[in-house]
């Protein structure tokens, strides 16, 4: 059941949650963003107190702390790991809302969350801007002539993380004729803008394991993001639209590949309809029965933050890894740390999130796998980002990120 206290009562109802931190200090061995800030602003126990002044009128609210609560990966580390209990996630997205209440946001953020995200046809418009750009030779030439140089740094480092290699898209069979299940797909934003052919194997895969796959009309973003920035006003209108489309789509599940938009559908109130990651539903509920050919790779697994902690889902999509012969699945270390994408803040916050990365690449690498499989398109394209690094520089590493149901693609394949 979704817990929307930063909705309706605000700030003041986490009161309690603040004034449980016995600042203990627990929480800085988990913190990613304190491992390379080393700064008290940068973990959880410095928030939770800046929260606190916030509400006992210590603290004036203001940019400068607006930007001190965002320094900050949501990727709940601290939550799971304080003895206090103190759930810092929520006391985070009810002071981010408090505070865009009382000093607003930057123009930009206020632009791409409620005219972009929260806009199917824009979103679409977007997706087919950057599909020409990708495609066309545009970006090429934009690298030629260095037109990148002109751009603003975050806008630079959005182009750099674009996926530049071109997948190979999985053929979708035709919809099963006595289906085992009739299932609605979710495909979040970064999956439908970006990763079109992870869409594409999503279908391959659910259709192979026989189950018919609708695509429920007036789907739009999952309104995390918004959650994550303090508009729950937006966040709560996607999450009635969407509630209503899947609620009329007659189906039995809903299955999504976005770790990000199974945690926020799950917490959907008024959904009648049970919600999956996709490698949860194949493995816990349909069970992959359909033929699998050998794939002779080496594989490591990164856990989402919002698949891990999130849903607790950590076991599934290692199972339909170890389902595919041929597979060899290694453990990285710190496979559920943080990647430092975090949606926006590898734009916000690039050094930082630059410098978080690199450790997850390194562990990556340190299995001598050839692929980093991740239950999430948003790390996908981070990890993707550190790869192309890794492979620029000369340095030996995996050099693709996947999502699992793309090798699973892979196997259903002819030979
Ligand atoms: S671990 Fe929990 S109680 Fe300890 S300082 Fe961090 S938030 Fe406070
Ligand atoms: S949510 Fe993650 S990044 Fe933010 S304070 Fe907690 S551990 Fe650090």
């Amino acid at each position: 059941m979704s817990d929307h206290r930063e909705d309706g009562e605000g700030l003041q109802a986490y009161y309690d949650e603040a004034l449980r931190c016995v600042r203990c200090g627990l929480c800085q061995a988990v913190c990613p963003v304190y491992a390379v800030e080393q700064s008290e602003a940068s973990v959880a126990r410095g928030k939770v107190q800046l929260a606190r002044a916030l509400l006992e009128g210590r603290l004036e609210p203001s940019p400068a702390v607006r930007e001190r609560l965002f320094l900050c990966l949501n990727c709940g580390a601290c939550t799971a790991n304080c003895p206090s209990g103190v759930n810092v996630a929520k006391l985070m997205l009810a002071t981010r809302a408090q505070l865009l209440r009382d000093v607003g946001r930057p123009a930009v953020e206020g632009l791409l969350l409620r005219q972009v995200l929260a806009n199917p046809r824009s979103l679409g418009l977007a997706g087919a801007g950057l599909a020409l750009y990708r495609r066309s030779g545009l970006r090429w030439l934009a690298h030629y002539v260095d037109a990148l140089a002109t751009l603003p740094a975050g806008l630079a480092k959005a182009e750099a993380m674009l996926p530049s290699r071109s997948r190979s898209r999985p053929r979708v069979g035709p919809a099963p004729e006595r289906p085992r299940y009739r299932v609605a797909y979710f495909a979040g934003c970064v999956t439908s803008v970006l990763y079109p052919d992870l869409a594409q194997s999503v279908v391959a895969v659910l259709r192979q394991e026989g189950c018919q796959v609708v695509l429920p009309r007036g789907l739009g973003c999952c309104g995390t993001p918004h959650r994550a920035y303090g508009d729950a006003a937006a966040a709560q209108k996607l999450a009635d639209r969407n509630t209503r489309a899947l609620n009329e789509a007659s189906v039995e599940a809903v299955v999504t590949d976005c770790a990000t938009c199974g945690a926020g559908l799950k917490d959907y109130s008024g959904l009648r309809v049970p919600v999956y990651d996709v490698s949860q539903f194949l493995v816990e509920e349909a069970g992959l029965v359909a033929p699998r050919r050998p794939l002779a790779v080496r594989v490591t697994y990164h856990d989402p933050c919002h698949l891990a902690r999130g849903q607790g889902v950590r076991e599934a999509p290692r199972r339909l890894l170890r389902a595919i012969p041929g597979l060899d699945l290694v453990e990285m270390a710190e496979a559920d740390r943080c990647c430092g994408g975090a949606g926006t803040f590898a734009l916000t916050h690039p050094e930082t999130s630059l410098r978080i990365l690199e450790r997850k690449v390194a562990n990556a690498a340190a299995t001598g796998a050839a692929i980093v499989a991740s239950g999430c398109p948003a790390c996908l394209l981070q990890i993707g980002y550190g790869l192309g690094r890794l492979a620029a520089g000369g340095q030996d590493g995996p050099r693709e990120a996947l999502h699992p149901v793309e090798l699973l693609a892979q196997a259903y394949a002819p030979p």
